[in-house]
């Protein structure tokens, strides 16, 4: 499961179970995870200015999670929100198109798993999701700028100079543009829904989950989770998808989707509706 890990990215989930066991837990919930990663990699600090390790520690407290600390030697689990984190971090290193996952891509996973302690501390530190991704994919000029060279090695090599705009962030045209592809790859029909928590079943035993409802006949092994699915990303730029009736929420609330997969309405109505956007005029490319 962690082939695609890099190193720094390996000794953080070391150092998270290192921190459960600390904290006394019986799993790796997604806040040891932001303690590992934040101990393994300093830089990640440039996208949470408001806070320190101290303060995540002191936060910690105060919401009370701490227990007598276990031995180490404990193979802790993963906790289901963390494991939903190490597969949004996947998703995050997919849409960027990067073969490894690192601690970044970890990061932006935890700010994924909204509603988690760790999502919670993250934001309140100011961090945005979307800035990152802007950093992980901008112009190299950019990411050499904001990362002192850090992650610039990698990047410049995968960098296409051109950019366009979605949801008013200017994004890698190369990358939506290898999104897209991927997309119509597939001759799916895609119908425009709102987005509705969906019923999951999860397994008992592993808690992993699927969306296969007749497994929950095997009650023994198996648990019905009505509406336990609450978010989605579209396809394309990551945007996020969820279940709201607020007019505010319109642009989250409704996208596209082939029954399996989710695109936002900005990404259906640029990139895919009407003639192929990047085969034509690329004028929005910059
Ligand atoms: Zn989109």
């Amino acid at each position: 499961m962690f082939e695609r890990y890099t190193e720094k990215a390996r000794r953080a989930i070391f150092f998270s179970r290192y921190e459960a066991s600390q904290f006394g837990s019986s799993y790796i919930e997604t806040e040891h995870l932001l303690l590992g990663l934040l101990r393994e990699n300093n830089f990640l600090y440039h996208w949470i200015p408001k806070t320190n390790l101290e303060t995540i520690r002191k936060r910690l407290d105060e919401h009370g999670t701490r227990q007598p600390s276990t031995s180490i030697s404990v193979d802790l689990p993963l906790s289901n929100a963390s494991k939903r984190v190490l597969k949004f971090a996947a998703d995050e290193a997919d849409a960027l198109s990067h073969k490894h996952i690192g601690t970044e891509h970890l990061f932006l996973g935890l700010l994924d798993e909204s509603g988690s302690l760790a999502d919670k501390l993250l934001r309140e530190a100011g961090a945005n999701p979307e800035r990152v991704r802007l950093d992980l994919t901008g112009s190299p000029e950019r990411a050499e700028q904001s990362h002192g060279g850090l992650f610039q090695g990698r990047l410049s090599r995968s960098f296409a100079l051109s950019t366009l705009e979605i949801h008013g962030i200017r994004r890698n045209a190369e990358r939506v543009r290898e999104a897209v592809q991927r997309c119509r790859a597939c001759n799916w029909h895609w119908e425009k829904h709102r987005f509705t928590n969906i019923d999951i079943v999860i397994a008992k035993q592993t808690g992993k989950v699927s969306f296969d409802l007749t497994l929950a006949a095997d009650s023994a092994n198996f648990e019905l989770v009505k509406g336990g699915w609450k978010k989605d990303h579209c396809f394309i730029c990551r945007w996020e998808l969820f279940e709201s009736q607020d007019e505010a929420d319109a642009a989250h609330s409704t996208g596209y989707t082939n029954g399996h997969d989710w695109v936002c309405t900005e990404c259906y109505e640029k990139f895919w509706q009407g003639p192929d956007f990047f085969s034509s005029a690329y004028s929005d490319i910059t």
